[in-house]
């Protein structure tokens, strides 16, 4: 990746937008209502949680200082409408903010992966936020900041990455109590060999649950290698 902050001193302004960033690059997107499509990832460095089964660990230290007007070129050279920005945790980077709304005044249709532990009150609304609601199997379930359930729209996405069975049962009682399905659609993810895509599948089968079964799709295809 090319380091792109200015060296120049006094650049004031370019040095207060800046934001560290772990990889930008160009694969299909695997999850969500935006999967399949040909997107740009840009994933920014940094996260309070530590989810038992993180596969991005490797983007909670680390990265390089870019500019934002940097990171714009380099999403503009990709040439693809789709943009994800994830992480790590990227609301963890109060500048974030400020990316999402020039990705969206750049013309992109702008996802945000987000951890649900940050409040999500001042992301543009043209950006389709993917809240995650942390389950007890993540051991991280104590971070749900639950004021983010009634700020979600039908642009948003909610998703839950099930580790077991009691997870399941959690998670489906979850929806209903916040009555998540009738407010935008909503996500059922397996917890990779902690519960098999078949039990998961059949799991939501038998109950006509009203929740979206999802398999990450670049992990189908490339074995989950870093970058693609
Ligand atoms: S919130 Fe996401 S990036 Fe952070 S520890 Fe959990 S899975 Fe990993």
């Amino acid at each position: 990746m090319n380091a792109v902050v200015s060296e120049i001193p006094g650049e004031a302004a370019a040095s207060a937008e800046r934001l560290k960033i772990t990889e930008i690059f160009l694969s299909l997107q695997g999850e969500a209502r935006e999967a399949g499509w040909p997107t740009v990832f840009v994933r920014l460095t940094g996260c309070p949680l530590r989810c038992q089964y993180c596969d991005t660990a490797y983007a909670f230290h680390g990265g390089e200082w870019w500019t934002i007007d940097a990171i714009l070129a380099e999403v503009a050279r990709q040439g693809v409408r789709h943009v994800c920005v994830t992480g790590g945790e990227p609301l963890s980077q109060k500048r974030c903010i400020q990316l999402l709304q020039k990705l969206c005044d750049a013309g992109h249709a702008v996802s945000l992966e987000t951890s649900g532990a940050i409040d999500i009150a001042e992301v543009d609304p043209r950006v389709s936020r993917v809240l995650d609601i942390k389950t007890p199997g993540s051991l991280e379930v104590h971070r749900n900041l639950w004021s983010n359930v009634a700020l979600l729209t039908p642009h948003d996405q909610v998703k839950f990455v099930i580790c077991s069975r009691e997870d399941y049962d959690w998670a489906k009682a979850i929806v209903a109590e916040h009555r998540l399905a009738g407010i935008c659609d909503v996500l059922f993810s397996p917890s990779y060999a902690q519960v098999t895509p078949r039990e998961l599948a059949d799991w939501i089968v038998a109950d006509r649950l009203p929740v979206r079964f999802q398999m990450q799709l670049h992990k189908l295809l490339w074995n989950d290698e870093r970058g693609r």
